[in-house]
Formats: structure tokens, C-alpha cells, sequence
């Protein structure tokens, strides 16, 4: 009866609000109890049941029971972790489409909210640093989604955002490029910025925010320059990884 209500009521809400009473994900109409979140209950339960078991360190989903992947046991990384609300598939990888290359900028309150749960799993951090996008990217697409999402941390979470890291300009789109060559390739990417707060990093603990960690190569690499300009610690917040 309760759920029955509900729904009648999502339903009353979301004729008078719109889209934006759909589920961000599947698009099935949300109920009252969930308005708020803008995921409903069957994606935020298949999510988290996708993320039940993940390496402790890269993220990545391993066996029940297990602490780490395989490729964590023997490599070395300069983050110290990466969390993220699901897998890069089904209707997860659709609505990051839909953000990233379709204009749906309005996504970025509810994966806003997703990652702001993310972040709430990894040890508190003093500041959030957003990856850089190319910035010809950027030009293209009119927004960046990373600092976007980083903004909905910023507010959701009380923390300050320092857009520290800069990317070198490249014409090598990471898509489609082998593991190998995305470690290679964005090696020397990404750089310090030149303001003073991009520098005033120092013994912070940073939460460094991306949409998708695919191999973890950006998220590396940002870890990398972030570290050698003073962070002491840097926990990433992705929406979505790849399972390898
Ligand atoms: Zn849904
Ligand atoms: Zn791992």
C-alpha cells in the first residue's frame, strides 16, 4: 500500500515537475521517497550490488571476499584509492553518454549526488581537484563534465574546489588507444596550473573527481603531480569504472 502511494505520488510530482522526477538512469518514474536522490531504488540497488566487492585499491569489481585485484598485488600507484558508484555499462554508461556527448548538462545534479555517496566511502578529504579536459575538448563540447560533477561535490560536501590541474594540449583522443598506450600517453599530460591556489596544495588530502576511470592511467597521472607538489594523500571519485 505504502509503495503503491508512493508511486501515485512520484507520479503526481513528477507530472508537475517533469523530467526531472525520472529516474536519471532508467527513466522509470520516481517515487516520493527517492524525489530527492533522482536514481530510483532498482538502479541504486543494482549498482551498489555491482560494487558489494571491489579491489581497495583500484576499484575495480573482484570475487566476494577478495580485497584486491590482481594487477593491485603487484603495481604501484600514485593514488591511494578509487571508488566509484558502478560499473560503465548498461544504463550508468548511457546517462555519462547522454552528459558527456549529448548536452544533458542537467545530469550533473543526480550523478552529482551519486558521486557525493562515492566520496562519503573514502576517507575524508581537505579539497576537491577536478581531472582536466583537454581544453579544445572543452571548446567543443561548451562544459566540462568533470568539473561539473566536481562542483555538485563541492556544494554537497562543504569542500573547497582548486582546479590545480592542467592538461598539455594533445591531438590523441585517449578512445580506442590500448591500456598500454593510455598509461604511455598520458604520462606527461597532465601538469600543475600556474594560480597560486593550484599551488597551495601541500599536505592536503585531495578528492580527485572524473566521470569514468577506464584504466586508471588519468587518475595516475593527476595522483602523480598532485603528490609531487606536496598532497599527502589523493582518493579518486569516479561515477563509473570499467571492469577489467
Ligand atoms: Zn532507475
Ligand atoms: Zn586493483
Amino acid at each position: 500500500m505504502i509503495a503503491l502511494v508512493n508511486d501515485i505520488g512520484g507520479r503526481f510530482v513528477g507530472f508537475l515537475m517533469g523530467v526531472t522526477c525520472r529516474c536519471a538512469l532508467c527513466g522509470d518514474v520516481l517515487s516520493t521517497d527517492v524525489l530527492d536522490r533522482g536514481i530510483c531504488s532498482a538502479c541504486a540497488s543494482r549498482m551498489a550490488a555491482e560494487m558489494r566487492w571491489t579491489c581497495r585499491i583500484c576499484g575495480v569489481p573482484v570475487r566476494p571476499g577478495q580485497g584486491y585485484c590482481p594487477a593491485c598485488t603487484t603495481k604501484a600507484y600514485w593514488f591511494d584509492a578509487i571508488k566509484a558508484a558502478g560499473i560503465y555499462h548498461g544504463s550508468l554508461k548511457e546517462a555519462v553518454i547522454r552528459m558527456k556527448y549529448r548536452g544533458e548538462r542537467n545530469l550533473r545534479t543526480p550523478l552529482g549526488k551519486l558521486l557525493i555517496n562515492v566520496a562519503l566511502k573514502l576517507p575524508p578529504c581537505d579539497v576537491i581537484v577536478p581531472v582536466p579536459i583537454d581544453p579544445a575538448r572543452k571548446g567543443l563540447r561548451g562544459f566540462d563534465q568533470a568539473r561539473d560533477l566536481a562542483e555538485e561535490l563541492s556544494r554537497g560536501l562543504g569542500l573547497d574546489l582548486n582546479d590545480a590541474l592542467e592538461r598539455r594540449k594533445s591531438n590523441i583522443s585517449m578512445t580506442g588507444l590500448s591500456r598500454r598506450d593510455r598509461w604511455e600517453e598520458v604520462k606527461d599530460a597532465i601538469k600543475l596550473g600556474s594560480s597560486s591556489r593550484a599551488r597551495r596544495l601541500a599536505g592536503s588530502r585531495v578528492l580527485l573527481v572524473d566521470d569514468v576511470v577506464t584504466t586508471g592511467a588519468t587518475a595516475n597521472a593527476c595522483s602523480r603531480v598532485l603528490k609531487k607538489a606536496g598532497v599527502v594523500e589523493v582518493y579518486v571519485a569516479a561515477l563509473a569504472r570499467t571492469a577489467i
